[in-house]
């Protein structure tokens, strides 16, 4: 038996924290990649108990699955920027906030919203440096354009999304400022930009100056940012000792014989493996300098100090022994008490979970 397991506790704690950080700016929680993992629904239904009943999705069936399951009436933001027909008349069924990203994406919408006799509502993207999708700043014409010429789109609100807010401040404060200018040229033109928001986790923790009138947070409400804060990591995987074995002196553990035992050691077999998640790279997040770093020391001190992975095993630091395996580890229990059926914690990034149940509790 394993799990992965969501502390209910934990993502109340860090939803209240980001609120009142938020200091009464609307937020958007993001719910790509099936709720960051930990699942749309389970999330979505967390959220809205505190209040929160403004959503990001970039995909149809996110969408779908709120609509269908009692988020009727909350506002739904779909963050990619697509002309696909058949996406598009669904979004429309649905009554998702689209996303506006260039011009063709303009027409597409305009035109399908025509068919429909509808009007309908939509953000603007600027690309103030992602280079995916957007509105570069310097295309006004193209900007103004949607507000001046298609008529089947209520432009409700204006917003770009930093590529380096975890990083360079200097390089986000240009893009935010960017941002502005093109905002102000927008109302200078004559038109209310509506919602206008540029913040996700790093740059709503870093840059409380650029929180506008909306925030889109994802990994901090999972309690995943590459800083020192007060959010709590809201999941760990959850497996129970297999077999407790004492692998004699010289005898190796694991594929390739990486690690052999210098004496009798006491070996615990838990069933969770990379399959399941276990040591994916980038499980801290390598999204600096500092991190990419710490990797290649890690990895360093891993073949001169054999520094191993840690598991929690009855509450005690663990080291695991030997290489991974596809679904297995051996953990090396010297010291402390342990028994087939134990239970051990076993960090996993819930983005790289597979072949476990989400359980919140
Ligand atoms: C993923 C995403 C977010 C949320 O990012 P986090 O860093 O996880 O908070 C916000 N905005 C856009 C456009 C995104 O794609």
């Amino acid at each position: 038996m394993k799990a992965y397991v969501v502390e209910k506790e934990a993502l109340s704690h860090n939803i209240e924290l980001l609120q009142k950080m938020a200091n009464g700016v609307p937020v958007w929680a993001v719910l790509k990649g099936n709720g960051y993992g930990i699942g749309v629904l389970p999330l979505a239904r967390h959220l809205a108990e505190a209040g929160i009943d403004h959503f990001c999705v970039t995909e149809v069936r996110e969408a779908e699955l709120l609509r269908e399951n009692g988020f009727e009436d909350a506002s739904i933001l779909m963050l990619r920027s697509t002309g696909d027909p058949a996406e598009l008349n669904r979004l429309m069924d649905l009554r998702v906030i689209l996303t506006i990203g260039s011009w063709e994406t303009a027409c597409a919408i305009n035109a399908i919203a025509a068919e429909r006799a509808d009007v309908v509502e939509a953000h603007l993207k600027i690309d103030t440096g992602m280079g995916r999708y957007g509105f570069l700043p310097e295309d006004m014409d193209h900007i103004l354009g949607v507000y001046r010429e298609q008529k089947n789109i209520a432009v409700s609100g204006v917003y770009t999304h930093f590529n380096c807010a975890f990083g360079s401040k200097k390089l986000t404060h240009q893009e935010f400022e960017t941002f502005q200018k093109t905002v102000s040229a927008i109302r200078e033109a004559g038109f209310e930009t509506g919602t206008v928001h540029c913040c996700n986790s790093s740059a709503f923790l870093r840059f409380p100056e650029m929180h506008c009138d909306g925030v889109r947070l994802g990994s901090a409400i999972l309690g995943r940012v590459p800083f020192h804060t007060k959010l709590r990591p809201v999941g760990y995987a959850e497996a129970h000792v297999e077999e407790l074995r004492v692998l004699p002196k010289g005898h190796p553990t694991g594929y390739g014989a990486m690690w052999t035992a210098r004496e009798d050691t006491p070996v615990a077999i838990v069933p969770i493996g990379w399959y399941n998640g276990f040591r994916e790279r980038c499980d801290g997040g390598i999204t600096r300098f500092r991190d990419c770093l710490s990797l290649i020391l890690r990895g360093l001190r891993g073949i001169f100090f054999r520094a191993l992975p840690l598991v929690e095993v009855n509450g005690h630091k663990c080291r695991v022994v030997g290489q991974i395996g596809m679904l297995h580890i051996a953990v090396d229990v010297r010291g402390i008490e342990c028994k087939p059926g134990d239970r051990v914690i076993v960090p996993i990034n819930p983005l790289h979970v597979k072949g476990m149940k989400i359980q919140y509790r």
